[in-house]
């Protein structure tokens, strides 16, 4: 005999079953902070200019500095640098980071936490169960579109100036690429944080299989270790477990995210019969020797390897900081134009042509004023000096400096190029070149 089949529900009833809160108290409180921390350093970042990847301007706003696109030496160490930050912390601490700091780890955690408050607020206000529900599932969907509208606009201002995207928003825009893109962020925002959450981290991210590859006999994981047999299989570990996992399979298990919390039921549970957790953070699944070790092997250095890739690490940041030290924000270079030595003008003086390459890196229009040093009566033959160049805009051009004729064949002089706030200067030595006698 056929089965009944099970009664249609209503997709505004659907809802996945939500694990047990975990203790208040040991790990939990920290990973909380550290996520508001991280929500603030998130919202904070692109609105002080302190990162963003201004995609319609072609800047790179890293730290106060406004780089352009094209400055190859500063984007590549920040990129090597970020890609060693991320090896180091794989390797170190496993997946601490998905447990701690990632988004979607924060933003699954809070919508969880939403739902649940408004099933409360629903079994308060509502009776019966279907209108409870209905009501319940509404609230969460509506609080969630209105947070995807707000976490995308944050998202979209790593890549779109704020103010531009906030007259994108008000405009309703669904017809620029950037309007297109910000509708799409915030749909797909919505979907993620009401229907995926955290299968995304054990499904499709990247960084999940990356730290897999990178892990090694001394990464830190959650290991499960009971030599007394003390477990009483109370499965508190697995009920609080938002990836669905029982730790107590093994330590290496790519779902896990580090996050403890199993770690702070089991300690509640065995502490109401005297029996300390069995679950730990644990340099490569070992048990607590109880041993006092050295405070690098505390912080996860405990092995040559971690001492090399550090080194690396800091490196690339030494190298980025002596770039963005070094960096001129506007570049200037001067070089004689040889394809011919001197030319006669008609008053009798000689010219001798000069290659000027200029970019301003600033965010303002700087005036830059070129003269001659070091021989008596040459002046710049350039049709304005000073000129003006734009914010993020480049120059080349050839000007001739014309000098009275002398006697000498070879005369040493200086250019000087210098804006008009004083920020930039260069200078360049040359020789002027005058007509041998007889030609
Ligand atoms: S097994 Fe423990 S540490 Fe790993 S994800 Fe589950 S609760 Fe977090
Ligand atoms: S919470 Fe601790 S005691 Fe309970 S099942 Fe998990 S490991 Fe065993």
């Amino acid at each position: 005999m056929s089965q009944p089949a099970p009664p249609a529900r209503h997709w505004l009833l659907t809802e996945k079953r939500t694990p047990l809160p975990p203790p208040g108290r040991g790990h939990r409180p920290v990973r909380k902070l550290i996520h508001l921390g991280c929500f603030l350093v998130f919202l904070a970042l692109p609105f002080a200019n302190v990162m963003r990847f201004d995609i319609p301007r072609q800047r790179f706003y890293f730290a106060g500095f406004e780089v352009l696109i094209s400055e190859f030496a500063i984007l590549f160490f920040a990129l090597m640098f970020l890609m060693f930050v991320i090896a180091v912390v794989a390797i170190m601490y496993g997946r601490v980071y998905c447990g701690y700091a990632c988004p979607q780890m924060i933003f699954s955690e809070a919508s969880t936490a939403v739902e649940a408050w408004t099933a409360g607020l629903a079994r308060r206000w509502a009776a019966g169960p279907r209108a409870r529900k209905l009501l319940g599932r509404g609230l969460f969907l509506a609080i969630l579109a209105a947070a995807s509208v707000f976490l995308a606009f944050v998202f979209m201002a790593y890549f779109i100036e704020p103010r531009d995207l906030l007259h994108r928003l008000l405009r309703f825009d669904l017809v620029s690429t950037g309007g297109i893109l910000g509708a799409s962020v915030t749909l797909l925002t919505f979907l993620d944080f009401t229907l995926v959450k955290q299968a995304f981290c054990t499904t499709v991210c990247p960084y999940g299989y990356f730290q897999g590859l990178l892990q090694d006999r001394h990464s830190l994981l959650v290991a499960y270790q009971d030599p007394a047999g003390a477990c009483i299989d109370c499965r508190k570990c697995v009920r609080v477990c938002e990836m669905g996992i029982d730790i107590r399979k093994g330590p290496y298990q790519i779902e896990c995210v580090h996050c403890g919390d199993c770690i702070d039921a089991c300690d509640e549970v065995l502490a109401k019969v005297g029996h300390p957790g069995l679950i730990h953070y644990s340099w490569g699944g070992a048990a607590p020797s109880g041993a006092a070790e050295p405070w690098y092997r505390r912080w996860g250095l405990r092995d040559p390897k971690r001492f090399v890739i550090l080194f690396v690490m800091v490196a690339y940041l030494s190298a980025l900081g002596l770039t963005l030290y070094l960096r001129k924000p506007v570049l200037m270079r001067l070089t004689p134009d040889r394809t011919t030595l001197y030319a006669l003008l008609p008053d009798g003086s000689v010219a001798n042509r000069v290659r000027m390459n200029l970019a301003n890196r600033s965010p303002r229009a700087v005036e830059i004023r070129v003269w001659v040093e070091g021989l008596a009566g040459a002046r710049v033959l350039l049709d304005r000096n000073p000129l003006t160049l734009a914010p993020g805009a480049a120059l080349e051009r050839t000007f001739d400096i014309a000098a009275p004729a002398g006697p000498r064949e070879l005369n040493p002089i200086r250019v000087v190029i210098q804006s008009s706030d004083q920020a930039a200067f260069d200078a360049a030595e040359m020789n002027f070149i005058m007509p041998t006698k007889g030609n």
